[in-house]
Parts: C-alpha cells; sequence; structure tokens
C-alpha cells in the first residue's frame, strides 16, 4: 500500500509536493537544533511531560485508530502500545539530570595539573522510521528518547497502519514543540527521500532487509544508526521445564498482537521426553487464551499479503498440524496453529514467521538446542524454560542473542533499565533507559589543563635531557 497524501503535519510544512516533503521536515529540524532550543534539560523535560499527556489525553483517538487498522483489542493496544510510552517518558524525565552530568575521569600523569571528564550532548537531527505492529510503542518511545538526548526529529511512520500514522501526525504538534519535532507519513518513497537527507542519526525499527537498506542509506552521509530489526527468536524447553507455566506462556507470548511481534517466540526446541506432553499443554492454552468468542477479540494480521504468507508458509511446512491451520485472507485471520515436527529446511523454520503459528521442534536435550541456536542468525530473543539454575546460565553463556527472558516470554522488553535491541542481522545499538539515552547522544570527551606549569620539556627541539624527562613521565 502507497500513501504518499500530505498529512496535516506534512502540509504545515508549506509545501505542495509529496516529494518535497520529507526535505523540509529536515530542513525545519535542522534549523530547530542549530537554534539551540532542544539542547536546555528544561526543553526535554517539558517535551516529555507534554509525550505523557498525549498518550493519555489522546487514549481514544490512538486506540480507535489500531483496531481500525487491525483490530487491536482494546487492552492489548492499551497495555502494550500506550502504557510503555507513558511509563518510558517519565522515567526518562525522572532521570534526565543524572544521566546528563558530566562523568569524572583521570585524566593521566601527562595532563596534571588538569582534569578529564565526558559529557553528552545531542547527536543533532534524528530521524525515526517505525513499523506497523506496535505503531504508537515503537514510534513513540524512539521519539522520547531522542528528545530525552535534546535531539530535534522527524518520524516516519508505518504505511501500514495509515489511521494510526494519521492519528500520530494530528496529536503530535498539538503537544510537542512543533519546530523540533515533525511526523511524516509515506511509503517507501517517502523513507527514501527521508534517508536522502543528511540526518545525524537514523532509528530504524523493521525488518531486517529494510534494514540493510537504511544503514547503506545513512553510510552516504555517515550518520550513525540504531538498527532493531526481527528474525527468529528460539524458546528452548528442557526436560524439567514446568510445562503448563512453558506452555501457557510460549501460547500467550505467540497470540499476542496475533503474533506480530518481533520479539514473539517463532519456534519451540523442546527436549523430546516431554514434547508430547508440552504440545498437548500448549494446544490447551491456545484454545484457553482466545476465550468464548475469539472472532470478536482477535487481532488481524495486517494486510492480506502477509496473510497469504502466512498461509503459504503453512502450506509447505511440513511435519503435523496439532491444532488450527485455517487461514482466511480475506477476513486476514489465521487460526491459532500448533506444527510438530515441520520440514526444517522449509521457509517456516528459515523466515521470521510473524503470526499466530508455532512450530515445535523435538531435540535431545538441551545442548542440541544450543547448537541448533548457534548454527542460525542470531536471534533478537532467546527464551528458555527450565528449572535449574546451571541449565539457564549454560544456556544463556553458549549462545548468543539480543536478550533473555528465563520462564517467560518477552518480559525482558518491559525492564526499565535493560537495554533492548538485538545482536548481528537482528539488529545494532540498543534503547530503554539510561542505554537509549546514551545511544541518541554523543559521549565528549573534555580535557582541562591549567596554563601554569607550562614544561619547556614538552616541546622541541627536543634534546637528550628532555627525551629522559619525556620518558619518565609518559
Ligand atoms: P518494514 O521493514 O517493512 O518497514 C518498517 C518501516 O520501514 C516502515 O515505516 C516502512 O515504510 C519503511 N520501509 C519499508 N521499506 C523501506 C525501504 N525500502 N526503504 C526505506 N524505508 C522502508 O517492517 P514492518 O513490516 O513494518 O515490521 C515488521 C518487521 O519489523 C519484522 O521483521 C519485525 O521483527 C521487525 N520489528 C522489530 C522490532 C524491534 O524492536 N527489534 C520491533 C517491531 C518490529
Amino acid at each position: 500500500m502507497v500513501d504518499t497524501a500530505p498529512s496535516e503535519t506534512s502540509r504545515a510544512t508549506g509545501t505542495s509536493a509529496a516529494a518535497s516533503v520529507p526535505a523540509a521536515a529536515f530542513a525545519r529540524a535542522r534549523a530547530a537544533y542549530r537554534s539551540g532550543r532542544t539542547r536546555p534539560l528544561s526543553w526535554r523535560a517539558e517535551q516529555l511531560r507534554a509525550l505523557r499527556a498525549l498518550v493519555r489525553e489522546g487514549e481514544d483517538e490512538l486506540l480507535h485508530a489500531m483496531a481500525d487498522d487491525f483490530g487491536k483489542p482494546r487492552v492489548e493496544a492499551w497495555l502494550a502500545d500506550l502504557a510503555p510510552v507513558a511509563a518510558e517518558a517519565a522515567h526518562l524525565r525522572h532521570n534526565l539530570r543524572r544521566w546528563a552530568r558530566p562523568r569524572w575521569s583521570w585524566p593521566g600523569i601527562a595532563n596534571m595539573p588538569g582534569a578529564a571528564w565526558t559529557v553528552p550532548e545531542p547527536l543533532g537531527t534524528v530521524l525515526v522510521i517505525s513499523p506497523w505492529n506496535y505503531p504508537v510503542n515503537l514510534a513513540l518511545i524512539p521519539l522520547a528518547t531522542a528528545l530525552a538526548a535534546g535531539n530535534a526529529v522527524v518520524v516516519k511512520p508505518s504505511e501500514l497502519t495509515p489511521t494510526t500514522s494519521a492519528a500520530l501526525a494530528r496529536l503530535v504538534p498539538r503537544y510537542l514543540d512543533e519546530e523540533a519535532v515533525t511526523v511524516v507519513e509515506g511509503a517507501v518513497d517517502v523513507s527514501t527521500e527521508l534517508l536522502e537527507q543528511p540526518f545525524d542519526h537514523v532509528f530504524f525499527t523493521g525488518s531486517t532487509t529494510v534494514g540493510r537498506t537504511v544503514m547503506a542509506a545513512a553510510a552516504r552521509h555517515l550518520a550513525s544508526v540504531t538498527l532493531e530489526l526481527g528474525g527468529k527468536s528460539p524458546v528452548v524447553v528442557a526436560a524439567d521445564a514446568d510445562l503448563d507455566v512453558a506452555a501457557r506462556r510460549v501460547a500467550w507470548g505467540k497470540l499476542l498482537n496475533a503474533g506480530q511481534t518481533c520479539i514473539a517466540p517463532d519456534y519451540v526446541l523442546v527436549d523430546r521426553q516431554v514434547a508430547d506432553a508440552f504440545v498437548d499443554r500448549v494446544v490447551q492454552a491456545m484454545g484457553s487464551l482466545q476465550g468464548p468468542d475469539p472472532a470478536a477479540t482477535r487481532t488481524r494480521i495486517v494486510n492480506e499479503r502477509h496473510a497469504e504468507r502466512l498461509r503459504s508458509l503453512l502450506a509447505t511446512a511440513g511435519g503435523t498440524v496439532a491444532t488450527g491451520g485455517a487461514v482466511d485472507t480475506a477476513e486476514r485471520v489465521v487460526e491459532p496453529t500448533v506444527v510438530v515436527d515441520p520440514d526444517l529446511d522449509a521457509p517456516i523454520m528459515q523466515d521470521e514467521i510473524f503470526g499466530p503459528i508455532l512450530p515445535v521442534v523435538r531435540v535431545d536435550g538441551v545442548d542440541e538446542a544450543m547448537a541448533f541456536v548457534n548454527d542460525r542468525p542470531k536471534p533478537l530473543a532467546l527464551y528458555v524454560f527450565s528449572k535449574s539454575r546451571a541449565t539457564q546460565q549454560r544456556v544463556v553463556g553458549g549462545t548468543t542473542a539480543g536478550g533473555v527472558c528465563l520462564n517467560h516470554v518477552m518480559y525482558h522488553f518491559i525492564a526499565p533499565e535493560l537495554p533492548f535491541g538485538g545482536v548481528g542481522p537482528s539488529g545494532l545499538g540498543a534503547y530503554h533507559g539510561r542505554a537509549g539515552f546514551e545511544e541518541l547522544s554523543h559521549r565528549k570527551s573534555v580535557v582541562r589543563r591549567g596554563v601554569w606549569p607550562d614544561l619547556s620539556f614538552s616541546y622541541p627541539p627536543y634534546d637528550e635531557r628532555k627525551e629522559r624527562i619525556i620518558r619518565r613521565f609518559m
């Protein structure tokens, strides 16, 4: 879907052609940054306060927009999209002064008498490009973080959730500093033109494929990047796991947002000894989590193309369908599905699923599960269900992932001071809390020297006596 219609905000830039909106948005952000208005901590704190007010007062508008775009249930949308933004804005505001303080460090003997410290400064102009699956959270938390660090920001939300993107474009200028923050709606053409502008930093959340394009575009200006990407996040279920809890939590993670979550449990590697018992329980849990009227409370697949993609993943999966399997492409509904013993070469075990389909693979214990994970691209998240601390530690220490959650799924996302991000193909850089503040700041090193003494041995022409002294002190 392509939507290049200028929004209210886009029109506010005073440009008539859609193609010139990105350039105008960048120019405005750069002018705001250069004016110095975004640097004071008081301005940053005020923007964060206003962002909380936006989420609180704009709640109905945003919840309706997400329901309109893809049937997101109210409670889920509040819990996963709005509440985290309000919490993050409050957390950033509360800690801003502390994080912005200079950090002293030892200047080294050659700099004595003197002092050394680092001080965080804004990167400048930041472009935030966000996806559709949590369209408020993933646009506004990066925005909040960039504002906390004192940047001017242009946000490009996803064209696949156009009602929510339009709501953001309406609400943001009502609450935030219009000179320093602009929302530009549009699809790939708009995104591409934004990436041609010499932003100082690009904060991208989306697929690994588009992440490569974004990084290449940023390289042209040597802009730094944060890439929050996707991939397949595995679940390891050990023989000693609490199977009821594991099954319920994995099913919950798989069905939240109809599986359209970057850190959704993608597939399960379960110890062969408990595999059948786990499958029974996960099938049961999927049934009970849907409630008596699933059609009324179900998040839709975002569009027909993605529903068709999921149908095709299922059709080529191999293995046995333990529950579900139905796909209604026109209605954009995929029945919660468990596929046992899928073909490991099939697309369902190669590509990120991003839908309510759970493949379950039997393995001969935790070592085989770790080897399976290590043979594949580094995941964004890894989940381990085991009662044994030793097993948990063995998997944490023996694998690589952006983040790990032990005996649950996805909850590491909401720990306020845990950096959130991927590694390798699942992402570059991290945010949330102080990690985000630092990601969107430059840590500038400063050395201060006294004017006395101004020792002559440090200047040429050098002789043996000076060399002796230099060798002693340097
Ligand atoms: P996407 O990569 O298709 O699109 C994301 C954004 O990039 C959108 O705003 C889109 O307009 C823009 N875009 C698309 N193609 C582009 C191009 N060629 N050049 C420039 N911009 C382009 O991703 P999506 O379908 O919106 O989201 C789903 C993906 O995002 C999944 O892979 C998921 O795992 C990932 N994701 C990651 C996180 C995370 O925090 N790591 C969070 C949510 C989603």
